[in-house]
């Protein structure tokens, strides 16, 4: 019989009553006299004691402890927020939580700056403790980020001005798409949705409902694109001054440090993808052939090729994922049904919600949560893996020190992608016949095409506009030109209309937590089928290698990790080349069916 799970997310039992929650306001206050103390700690603290290695000892706790409280907090409000984008309380805890963030990097940064005074053997001797030892590549790191910035104060005075400069930016933008609704014709009454229910229904065989939903969603952020260029010019304005009064020449400095990965590493993972075009566009233009189009559109690359979209109710589409997962893994099986049973997961289709998803942990119950809009589509299936593969990376490193359980968004992604292959190559393999097949070959592809297109354009686009910033305010206008430019260049001219609304539509732009919020995806897919290659050569031996390699993406770089437990050189070409002719021999596969007579209806 068919389980049934809730599909609304369970948030009482980490702290009961939402935004009025008397033990989350509690917890805050814990957590700022915590802070306090490890201010004065860190006061105390210099090179010259003989204790130093003690005390530091005593300050790597104190900030283990922190670090789980403040993302603990932070991920309950961001669940607040997203549930319910009218819970002007959840608002508040925003701000709040933004203050707590900002105190805690001027304590980082004033311990990063008795890091440099430190002096080289010496530093070497702390980090070769046996107290120290454990967490050695995150100090180091730390200590090197020190080396870059500005005097103490003035970090401390940019820090704090952040909260309601730069973050406050992007706030506001979440503010004002929360109002936005979108009215959409259908069966002759025309009806409002919320922005994320609109997206959703972009996805239609009917050429007709998809332009018409594409033509209103366009006009509904044509409408606000003098607000969102507003936010989107000063956020990076903000960036910006900040790179500059640190004599930070290369935007892509911050964003590839964040990342831990060199920039060697980007320019070959890059190369090895546009020398690979020529086999998507060759996709896209049979796709159009299918469709009965001379070319594609923007909004016809996600279209379904078969006319019967089955719709999959939440409980059924649970089930699958778990059954995927249950073939490469019992152990990623088991946490998924428990996270549908124990309603980890933020699922259910209504208005007010915030749109797309996002995975958030909470390091101090041990816990995540999931939140998405499902309305039943493949692609909805496909987020849902995607997000329960970001929770289980979370669940085997529960029990890391805290300072090694942070991760970078690029290698973040990959434990996210590699759930989502799994569930999307058993679906190809479990076909029942040819026009099955191909519909969901096709939606194999259409990751290649999102990971190597879709977000190179993101990716072109926020290097030309980050440089054309420099020079001052990047009218809406031109941000539009800088758009449709960079999605010219990153799809090879093969489409018929693009998306100049994108930079606004896009919520990644006007993140402030992370900056260059797109090639870590890419990075992420092409390194998560790296690891699925070898996954499928070595068996049920894998699951353990797999979840080693997950523990140690908090504590080496990406070029490192990549050489223990993979054996492979990052920065040439090689590895990506490999990692891509997976996807092309998709390709192959999708254009020999395509052209050997299997009738698309
Ligand atoms: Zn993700």
């Amino acid at each position: 019989m068919q389980k049934t799970y809730n599909p609304t997310w369970d948030l009482d039992v980490i702290f009961p009553g939402g935004s009025e929650s008397e033990e989350f306001y509690t917890y805050l206050s814990d957590n700022e006299k915590e802070i306090e103390k490890l201010a004065a700690e860190v006061a105390r603290f210099s090179a010259e004691q003989p204790d130093t290695i003690e005390i530091l000892a005593i300050i790597v706790k104190q900030l283990e402890k922190i670090t789980k409280k403040t993302r603990e907090a932070s991920a309950f409000v961001s669940c607040l927020s997203a549930q319910d984008v009218n819970d002007s309380k959840a608002g508040l805890l925003v701000a709040k939580n933004n203050e707590f963030k900002a105190k805690m990097d001027a304590i980082q940064t004033s311990l990063q700056q008795k890091f440099i005074q430190i002096d080289e053997a010496r530093w070497n001797d702390i980090l070769q403790s046996d107290a120290l030892e454990e967490v050695s590549f995150v100090l180091n790191e730390s200590r090197e980020k020190g080396k870059e910035r500005l005097s103490v104060s003035e970090e401390v005075l940019i820090n704090d001005l952040e909260v309601d400069g730069y973050h406050a930016w992007s706030q506001m933008y979440d503010t004002i798409v929360g109002k936005m609704q979108v009215e959409i014709e259908e069966d002759g009454k025309v009806n409002s949705y919320s922005v994320g229910q609109a997206s959703n229904k972009i996805v239609n065989p009917d050429r007709g409902v998809r332009k018409h939903v594409f033509t209103q969603l366009s006009k509904a952020w044509k409408e606000n694109a003098d607000l969102f260029g507003q936010t989107l010019n000063h956020l990076a304005g903000f960036r910006l001054q900040k790179y500059r009064h640190r004599d930070w020449e290369d935007i892509l400095k911050e964003p590839l440090a964040m990342n831990r990965m060199k920039k060697d590493t980007l320019d070959a993972m890059w190369t090895a993808i546009t020398n690979n075009k020529k086999y998507f566009v060759e996709f896209l233009n049979k796709k159009a052939e299918l469709l009965g189009l001379e070319k594609l559109s923007m909004y016809d690359i996600s279209a379904p090729i078969s006319k019967s979209v089955t719709k999959v109710p939440y409980s059924k589409g649970a089930d699958f994922i778990v059954e995927q997962f249950g073939k490469f893994s019992s152990k990623m099986a088991d946490f998924a049904k428990m996270a549908f049973e124990k309603r980890w997961i933020e699922a259910e289709d209504r208005t007010g919600k915030r749109p797309g998803g996002f995975c958030t942990s909470f390091p101090d119950s041990e816990q995540t949560r999931i939140f998405m809009t499902y309305s039943g589509t493949s692609s909805n299936i496909a987020t849902l893996a995607h997000e329960l593969g970001h929770a289980y990376h979370q669940h085997v490193m529960n029990d890391v020190n805290g300072l090694n359980q942070r991760y970078a968004m690029n290698v973040a992604e990959t434990a996210s992608t590699f759930a989502e292959l799994i569930v999307a190559d058993a679906t190809v393999e479990s076909a029942q016949n040819k026009e099955e097949k191909l519909a969901l070959l096709e939606d194999k592809i259409q990751r290649s095409v999102a990971f190597f297109m879709n977000i190179h354009s993101r990716f072109l686009f926020e290097t030309q506009f980050y440089e054309e910033r420099k020079q001052g305010m990047v009218p809406a206008d031109r941000l539009n030109e800088l758009m449709i430019e960079a999605q010219k260049e990153a799809y090879s001219n093969t489409l018929d209309e693009y998306d100049e609304n994108f930079w606004s539509s896009k919520l990644h732009f006007h993140i402030t937590g992370v900056p260059f919020y797109n090639f870590p995806y890419t990075f992420g897919y092409l390194f998560s089928l790296g690891i699925y290659a070898a996954a499928k050569e070595r068996g049920n031996a894998f699951e353990d290698e797999y979840i080693s390699l997950l523990r140690d993406t908090g504590r080496m770089n990406v070029e490192d990790l990549a050489k223990k437990h993979l054996n492979v050189d990052l920065t040439t070409p090689d590895f990506w080349e490999a990692a891509i002719a997976l996807c092309v021999a998709d390709v192959e596969e999708f254009l020999t069916m395509a052209n050997t007579g299997t009738e698309i209806k």
